[in-house]
């Protein structure tokens, strides 16, 4: 195997910009700012894009890179009740149910633990077809939307068709999260550039994921991730598609 560039820890848990570029004319949908992508992610994705224009589709990030500071927040408001945490049919759970390590669970199942998201790297993108879209249409992205008769079915049905045919055809994308292991949910709109997504997931150790936690003691129920990070790592981190793990 090649020898792997060696990347920076604040880089692999979103702690900093300096790895990102903006991609021009794309907005995440939920803060309204510009989205960014790792530098080397973004010739790969517009290349893509291009291939999707030719089919008639507007390949659109909703959601590029997102900070630590940005998933904590979220995590943190999942786990005080302010933001919904739906079960596999989505509907809401009522978390007070529910013991500390069940509560994570059902989170997990939906949402990073802050400082092992994909979406820290700039590497990995939600994408959606502009086109496909009527004025004012909310994204929802849910696997309704992405097969059989949804909106954005056509855009993902090549997208498969382009995805499957190796390293040359699709750019070097893949579904991390195409199929349910168990762990994270299925997500066929989230799509990773492998170049930079599996050399990222090596060199993301338990013992970095570890550290930054022990630096952000303001994560709700951080003892609770503590006691069961391992577990953690193992059923959602790890995900299958990348080399070597
Ligand atoms: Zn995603």
């Amino acid at each position: 195997m090649a020898e792997l560039e060696e990347v920076a820890a604040d880089i692999l848990t979103g702690r900093t910009h300096r790895h990102l570029v903006d991609v021009a004319g794309s907005q995440n949908l939920l803060t309204q700012k510009s989205v960014l992508v790792h530098k080397k992610a973004l010739k790969p994705f517009m290349t893509l894009k291009d291939e999707a224009e030719k089919q008639g589709f507007d390949l659109c990030i909703c959601s590029g890179f997102r900070s630590f500071e940005r998933q904590m927040l979220i995590w943190n408001e999942k786990l005080l009740g302010v933001r919904p945490v739906m079960d596999e049919l989505g509907g809401p759970i009522n978390l007070i149910e529910l013991d500390p390590w069940q509560q994570i669970q059902a989170v997990l199942r939906w949402s990073a633990l802050p400082g092992t998201s994909r979406h820290h790297w700039g590497s990995d993108f939600d994408v959606y077809d502009a086109n496909a879209m009527p004025e004012g249409y909310q994204i929802q992205l849910t696997v309704s939307e992405c097969e059989g008769e949804g909106i954005f079915a056509p855009m993902h049905e090549w997208l498969n068709s382009v995805l499957i045919k190796g390293q040359q055809q699709s750019k070097g994308f893949y579904r991390p999260y195409a199929i349910d292991r168990g762990g994270v949910s299925p997500e066929p709109w989230h799509i990773s550039y492998g170049p930079i997504a599996n050399s990222f997931a090596q060199q993301l150790t338990g013992d970095i994921i570890r550290q930054q936690l022990l630096d952000n003691l303001e994560l709700v129920s951080l003892d609770t991730v503590l006691k069961y990070l391992d577990e953690i790592i193992r059923r959602f981190v790890r995900v299958s598609g990348e080399d070597n793990l």
